[in-house]
C-alpha cells in the first residue's frame, strides 16, 4: 500500500484473520447469508481486535523509545491483556490500571477471565474504584515514572489513538480482498463498537479503496450521540496521520446504541440468546460484554427484514472471550 509517509508497524498479530461463512445461523434466522471475520482468532493471548491496534501502538512506542507501556481499562478489559501479552513478546514492561465498575461481582468477575491472564502476562496492575478519572491515574502514574528516568508510553481506553485505529485501516483492506475473492460485496458490516478505533479504521479502509460498504457500529456502552463524533474525529486523524486528503461523510458513521441494556458490562437477555445460539448453532464462542451485544443488533436487523436473502453481511468478531469465564 503506498502511503505519503512510512508507518511504524509490527508484526504481532496472526494475519490475515479467516473470513467464515455461517450457514447455519443463516438458516436458523432465515436471513442473508452472514459471514464472521474471526478477529477474536488474532494471537495475543487468545485474540481480539486490540491486537491489530497494538501493532501500530507498539511500534509507535519503540520509535519513541519507551521502556515502559500504560495503559487504562475496566476489570475485565480485553485491551488490557492484549496489550500486557504484546508488551511482554517485545520484552517492555506494562502497567494496567483497570478500574473496578462492579467491586460487588463475584470473584469470577475480579480475579478470573482477563484479569487472571494479565497477572499471568506478567503486568503490573493497580487498581482503581469505580468513578477514577482515568486518564487521569494515567497522567499521574507516568508522570512518576518519569521522575524515576523511565520513559512512558501511554496508551488510551480501548488503544483508540489515530495511531491504534491504523490497524483497522489494513484490516477493512484485508476484509474486502477476502470478500472479492469469495466472490461477493458485502452488504453491510457490523460490529461491536466501544472507543471507536475499529469502527474509525474501518471506515477510512473503505474510503481509502474508494468502495462504498456501509459500517455498523454496535454500541457496548457510550451512546451514539458521544460516540459518532469520537469516530469521526478518528477517522479524519487517519487520513491527516497518513498524508491523504479523503473525507468520510458524517451520515457513514453509524452507531447504534440500543443493545447497551443497564450499561456497559451488564448482561441483557438479548446478549445471552446471541451468545447460545451461534455456540450451539456455528460451534462460535461469542461475548457477554460485546460481540454478544452487537450479534444481537445483527439478529435484530435481520428480524426486521433490512436485508434480502441474497446479501451478504459481515460480522466481525471482535473478541473478549476471555470475558466468558468471567461471567458464569
Ligand atoms: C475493545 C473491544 C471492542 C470495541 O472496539 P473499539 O475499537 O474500542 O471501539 C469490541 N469488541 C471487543 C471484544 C473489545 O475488546
Amino acid at each position: 500500500m503506498s502511503t505519503a509517509r512510512s508507518i511504524p508497524h509490527l508484526p504481532l498479530a496472526h494475519l490475515p484473520t479467516p473470513l467464515e461463512p455461517l450457514p447455519r445461523l443463516s438458516a436458523a434466522l432465515g436471513g442473508p447469508r452472514i459471514w464472521v471475520k474471526r478477529d477474536d482468532a488474532s494471537g495475543l493471548a487468545f485474540g481480539g481486535n486490540k491486537a491489530r491496534k497494538l501493532e501500530y501502538l507498539l511500534a509507535d512506542a519503540r520509535q519513541q523509545h519507551a521502556d515502559v507501556v500504560l495503559t487504562v481499562g475496566a476489570t475485565q478489559s480485553n485491551h488490557c491483556r492484549q496489550t500486557a501479552a504484546a508488551a511482554a513478546k517485545i520484552g517492555m514492561e506494562c502497567e494496567l490500571l483497570l478500574e473496578h465498575r462492579f467491586p460487588d461481582w463475584p470473584d469470577d468477575y475480579r480475579s478470573g477471565g482477563n484479569r487472571q491472564l494479565d497477572g499471568l502476562l506478567g503486568a503490573t496492575v493497580i487498581d482503581c474504584e469505580n468513578g477514577t478519572d482515568m486518564d487521569a491515574a494515567m497522567e499521574a502514574r507516568a508522570e512518576v515514572l518519569r521522575e524515576q528516568g523511565r520513559r512512558p508510553y501511554l496508551i488510551p481506553m480501548g488503544g483508540s489513538s489515530v495511531v491504534g485505529s491504523l490497524g483497522y485501516r489494513t484490516a477493512a483492506v484485508e476484509l474486502l480482498r477476502q470478500a472479492d475473492d469469495a466472490g461477493f460485496e458485502p452488504r453491510e458490516i457490523i460490529h461491536a463498537t466501544s472507543s471507536g478505533g475499529t469502527q474509525a479504521g474501518l471506515l477510512a479502509g473503505i474510503a481509502l479503496r474508494r468502495r462504498e460498504v456501509p459500517v455498523l457500529g454496535v454500541s457496548a456502552g457510550a451512546p451514539a450521540e458521544y460516540l459518532g463524533p469520537v469516530v469521526a474525529g478518528l477517522v479524519a486523524g487517519v487520513f491527516d496521520y497518513i498524508g491523504v486528503d479523503r473525507s468520510v461523510p458524517d451520515q457513514d458513521v453509524v452507531v447504534d446504541d440500543r443493545f447497551v441494556g443497564e450499561a456497559y458490562g451488564m448482561p441483557t437477555v438479548a446478549m445471552h440468546e446471541a451468545v447460545s445460539l451461534c455456540a450451539r448453532e456455528e460451534g462460535l464462542l461469542l461475548d457477554p460484554v460485546y460481540t454478544g451485544k452487537a450479534m444481537a443488533g445483527l439478529i435484530e436487523r435481520v428480524s426486521n427484514g433490512r436485508y434480502d436473502p441474497t446479501d451478504h453481511v459481515v460480522f466481525v468478531h471482535t473478541g473478549g472471550t476471555p470475558a466468558l469465564f468471567a461471567y458464569r
